[in-house]
């Protein structure tokens, strides 16, 4: 059987302003490069992955085009589209660009006909992998929708508004969630399809929408399956996760 046509979309329309920094995070340099090369070079060399959408801000879209996609030769990115206000708004605009792409240009809604798998990867996390690239295409395969992650290491709290601990989850079934989140394209469009539908009342309700499992566990049926990631697998948020980020890269491949 032939493989079926992997997809990534990497996000990088966020604003960065936990970094505090003038430049927009995703394009700081991490050793000489910026911080979405590294995403984008896993993407590129990876044997799972077919090809890429990237999402940035409207405003970098030229920038991007040029600085980063042409300048590095990234040849698997077809499309480089402009994110929106969430995080997810930016995910609903690349798997616009999917779906459209298969429906020959027809961008008006992401129409769940297409078939294959999508990866969806935060631009900010630079540690992505190829080994964490082929447990997740394993998954999907057998289950259709997993998502990176790795067991806690720290015992977890809920807390109330006041800041007083409310409960203590049991630490054994607690998991922190990366990226790849990786679905079957027609199960996380028609997903994002739903989210959009009802995104007012959720907003109405104060629930916000922080990854794409919980779009897959909100609006369908199918279970999301947590694989191994890696603890190096991390989300650059901050100033200091640069300098871990750093320290990282020098300790050599992972
Ligand atoms: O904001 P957060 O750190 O959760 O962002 C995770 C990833 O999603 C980052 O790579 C960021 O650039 C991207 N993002 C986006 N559009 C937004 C918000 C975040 O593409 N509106």
């Amino acid at each position: 059987m032939d493989k079926k046509r992997c997809t990534a979309i990497v996000l990088a329309a966020g604003n960065g302003s936990r970094m505090k920094s003038g430049v927009a995070k995703q394009y700081m340099l991490l050793r000489g490069r910026p911080l979405i090369w590294y995403a984008l070079h896993a993407v590129e060399e990876s044997s799972v992955i077919d090809d890429c959408i990237l999402v940035t801000g409207a405003e970098d879209i030229s920038y991007v085009k040029e600085e980063i996609v042409a300048k590095y030769g990234f040849s698997k990115v077809t499309a480089v589209v402009a994110g929106g206000k969430e995080r997810y708004d930016s995910v609903y605009n690349g798997l616009a660009a999917v779906a459209g792409d298969s429906r020959q240009g027809d961008e008006s809604s992401c129409a769940p006909d297409r078939d294959g798998y999508i990866f969806i990867q935060d631009g900010a996390r630079p540690f992505l992998t190829e080994k964490i690239l082929k447990r997740c295409f394993e998954a999907v395969e057998k289950d259709h929708a997993c998502v990176a992650g790795m067991p806690v290491k720290d015992t977890i709290k809920i807390v109330d508004e006041s800041g007083f601990a409310r409960q203590t989850p049991d630490r054994n079934f607690m998991w922190q969630v990366q990226t790849p989140q990786v679905f079957d394209a027609v199960l996380i469009l028609s997903a994002y399809e739903k989210l959009m539908q009802e995104k007012e009342k959720l907003l109405r309700e104060g629930i916000s929408i922080t990854d794409d499992a919980m779009v897959v566990e909100t609006f369908t049926e199918c279970k999301v399956r947590l694989v191994e990631g890696d603890y190096r697998n991390i989300k650059v948020t901050t100033p200091e996760d640069m300098a871990v980020a750093e320290a990282f890269l020098d300790c050599g491949t992972l």
